[in-house]
C-alpha cells in the first residue's frame, strides 16, 4: 500500500458497511478507541496479519473477510490488542503478552461461529468452544431446569458437551477470553448425547456436577476426597437418583465404546 493509499484510507470518510453496524456504533474499520484499523482479505481463513505503520504510531490489522460482521467486535478487539503488541520490541514479557492475546483471540473467534451452528477454525484454537447444544438434548435448558429446582436460580456456571470423544463429565474453571474473569465450567461426556438417552439421565449428571461447585472437596489424612458424605447425601436429594443411577451404569459404558468405534448414537 502506498503513502497515497493510506492517506485516502486515513483522512476519508468513514465507511459504514451496513445499517446495523452503524446503529450499534460499531464500525468493522477499526477498534473501539479508534487507533487501530482493520482491512479485510478474502484470502485469510485461519491465520490474521498485522502492518506496523510506523509514521503514525499504531498498526494495521489484516483479517479474514467472514470477520467484518458485527458478531466478532470483541474478537476485533482482542486483534487490535494484539497488534499493538505485535509492533513492539520483542522482549520476553512481550511475547507472553502477544501469544496469551492471539490464544484468546482464536477462543472468541471459535465460540462465535459454534454460537452460529458453524465449525470451528481447527487448529488454532487451543481453548475449546463452549457448545451446550447437542442432537438430542439442549444441556442450556437442562442446566437452567436444574438450577431452578435445586439451586433456587442462583448456580452461576457455563455448560457445554465435551469436546473429547468418549471423555467423561467433569467440573472445572476456566478464564472468559474477553473480559478475563474466571468461571466454572460443566463439561457433559457426548455418551449422554444419544435418542436412548432420558432426561431424566442427563439431568441427574448435570445437577451431580453442579453439586461440585456448592459443595467443597474434603480433606482427611492429606487425602483429597471429592466424592464426601455431605456430597453423596445431597445426591440423594435428585428426584430420579435410582433411574439416572442405573443409566449410568448400564447404558452409558455402551454408548462411549460406540463412539469410540465411530457409531452415530
Ligand atoms: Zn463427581
Amino acid at each position: 500500500m502506498g503513502l497515497f493509499d493510506f492517506q485516502m484510507d486515513l483522512f476519508g470518510a468513514p465507511k459504514a458497511d451496513s445499517e446495523a453496524a452503524r446503529d450499534s456504533g460499531i464500525s468493522p474499520n477499526c477498534s473501539a478507541n479508534g487507533l487501530v484499523r482493520f482491512h479485510y482479505s478474502p484470502l485469510l481463513k485461519k491465520s490474521i496479519r498485522c502492518k506496523g505503520v510506523f509514521l503514525f504510531g499504531h498498526p494495521e490489522v489484516v483479517l479474514p473477510e467472514y470477520m467484518k460482521s458485527a458478531d466478532f467486535a470483541p474478537a476485533r478487539e482482542l486483534a487490535a490488542e494484539w497488534a499493538e503488541h505485535a509492533v513492539r520490541r520483542k522482549t520476553a514479557k512481550n511475547k507472553a503478552i502477544t501469544k496469551d492475546l492471539v490464544t484468546r483471540f482464536w477462543a472468541v473467534v471459535d465460540q462465535v461461529l459454534v454460537d452460529r451452528g458453524e465449525k470451528p477454525v481447527e487448529s488454532k484454537g487451543r481453548i475449546p468452544p463452549i457448545c451446550p447444544l447437542g442432537n438430542y438434548h439442549n444441556l442450556s435448558q437442562v442446566l437452567a431446569a436444574i438450577n431452578e429446582t435445586y439451586f433456587d436460580g442462583t448456580l452461576s456456571c457455563r455448560i457445554t458437551w465435551s469436546n473429547r470423544v468418549g471423555g467423561l463429565s467433569f467440573h472445572s474453571v476456566r478464564k472468559d477470553p474477553i473480559t478475563g474473569e474466571d468461571f466454572h465450567l460443566i463439561s457433559i461426556s457426548r455418551g449422554y448425547d444419544a435418542k436412548n438417552c432420558p432426561f431424566y439421565a442427563v439431568a441427574g449428571v448435570v445437577y451431580h456436577e453442579c453439586l461440585h461447585i456448592v459443595v467443597p472437596v474434603e480433606t482427611r489424612g492429606g487425602r483429597r476426597i471429592v466424592h464426601g458424605r455431605e456430597f453423596r447425601q445431597r445426591e440423594r436429594h435428585y428426584i430420579y437418583y435410582d433411574e439416572w443411577i442405573k443409566w449410568h451404569k448400564e447404558v452409558l459404558p455402551s454408548n462411549i465404546r460406540a463412539m469410540r468405534r465411530g457409531k452415530p448414537l
